[in-house]
């Protein structure tokens, strides 16, 4: 029996890392659940699942929860203290990383530096704070197990293989809704438009990204840290049917890719439970049926957060955690109907441009970068709206 916590159980990936537990409750014990702010869906999972503890993100939903389960109920703490208690202090011997944002950042950290191994779906930790998280899992021990799904087809694709060996890496991206799209339509699609996404259905701000593809550009970043390849060795193919994951090519030129259907299940499943994998009722990809897959150089001059991302990569230390900031700021601003889709891109880009990157070897230093760029990203958009858009 393997004791589970899971930060972020009522989003996209703590609801599909639940159905994974309820498919297999002879293997995995929930001790812990977290939630930002739908109390409804926790309350049911709590009665589901009976975790020790859990947290809620302000105090008066707390208090509510308690009231709901008295003295048999969990304890039910709140904040990013209690966040931190969940992941650290649970019996959880995994933490399920899946809250969305860098608010994921440092209950991630504290279950690392509590030696938990982890499952990681929250890319923007690694994104902002790679060479902090990558030295506490060396330093503490612990194992982080992709859940993404393209870092866990290389992942499952490098097995086996000597890392020496490896030529490049090839993320997949099905190119969001808008793969098509021309610049002049680009710039008039709504926020209901972006968060229709083809293949996955997903959280509000991962819909965005990848409707921008700073998700793809976040996922490079990722891979950077997981797989400890360099951008020139990170490739992007498009590919709208989103059945291979990803690729590893080899220096011999063989190219090892793990296909599935568009489920997220898979990923979650074989992150919880490596090396072994999980019985899952889930339907066969059927190559004969699809009769083509599809594949394409992605287009930098329509989707611009991709070579952002790339750029920050680039300029290391801090850069990474100020694109984060700024993208965070920026999808907010576009989900609010502050600003247009293709304005994203413009906020990211004068951030980085004002930015100074310095070398990033704690905590405090990325919570720094991300504050500065928070602050500077509203500071574009104001000045946007005022009709100065230098
Ligand atoms: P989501 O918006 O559906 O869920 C986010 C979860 O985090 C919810 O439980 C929410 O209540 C909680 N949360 C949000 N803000 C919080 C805060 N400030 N404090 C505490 N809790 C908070 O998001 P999602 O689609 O499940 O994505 C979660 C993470 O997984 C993201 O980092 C995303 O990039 C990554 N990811 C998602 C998918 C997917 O298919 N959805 C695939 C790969 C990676
Ligand atoms: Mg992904």
């Amino acid at each position: 029996m393997k004791c589970l916590a899971i930060l972020g159980s009522t989003g996209s990936i703590g609801v599909s890392a639940l159905n994974v537990v309820s498919a297999h409750p002879e293997r995995f014990k929930i001790v812990a659940l977290t939630a930002g702010r739908n109390f409804d869906l926790l309350e049911t999972q709590i009665r589901l699942f009976r975790p020790e503890i859990v947290a809620v993100q302000d105090a008066s939903a707390a208090s509510l929860l308690r009231g709901k389960f008295g003295t048999a109920g969990p304890e039910i703490l709140c904040g990013a203290s209690g966040l931190i208690a969940c992941a650290a202090q649970s019996r959880a011997e995994m933490v399920v990383s899946a809250i969305v944002g860098a608010a994921g950042l440092e209950p991630t950290l504290a279950a690392i530096e509590a030696g938990k191994d982890v499952a990681l779906a929250n890319k923007e930790t690694l994104v902002a704070a790679g060479p902090v998280i990558m030295s506490a899992v060396a330093r503490h021990g612990c194992r982080l197990f992709p859940v993404d799904s393209e870092h866990s087809a290389i992942f499952q694709s490098l097995e086996g293989h000597r890392r020496h060996d490896v030529r490049r890496l090839i993320l997949t991206a099905s190119g969001g809704p808008f793969r098509e799209h021309t610049l002049e339509a680009l710039a008039k699609v709504s926020p209901a438009d972006a968060l229709a996404h083809p293949n996955w259905n997903m959280g509000r701000k991962i819909s965005i990204d990848s409707a921008t593809m700073m998700n793809k550009g976040l996922e490079v970043i990722e891979a950077h840290w997981l797989f400890d390849l360099p951008a020139e060795k990170i490739d992007v193919h498009i590919h709208p049917e989103s059945i291979v994951h990803s690729m590893v090519e080899y220096v011999d030129g063989a190219v090892i890719a793990q296909l599935g259907i568009p489920d997220m299940k898979t990923p979650i499943a074989y992150a919880l439970s490596y090396p072994e994998r999980l019985v899952l009722d889930l339907p066969p990809l059927d190559l004969c049926r699809l009769g083509q897959l599809h594949f394409q150089e992605p287009d930098v001059r329509r989707f611009r957060c991709l070579s952002l991302a790339y750029q920050a990569l680039r300029m290391a230390g801090t850069a990474p955690a100020v694109l984060n900031a700024a993208n965070e700021i920026a999808v907010e601003a576009f989900l609010a109907h502050r600003i247009d889709f293709l304005a994203i891109a413009d906020i990211i880009e004068a951030v980085l441009s004002q930015h100074q990157p310095s070398p990033l070897t704690n905590l405090d230093q990325v919570l720094a970068a991300d504050c500065w760029a928070r602050d500077a990203a509203w500071a574009v958009i104001a000045a946007r709206s005022h009709g100065d858009t230098r």
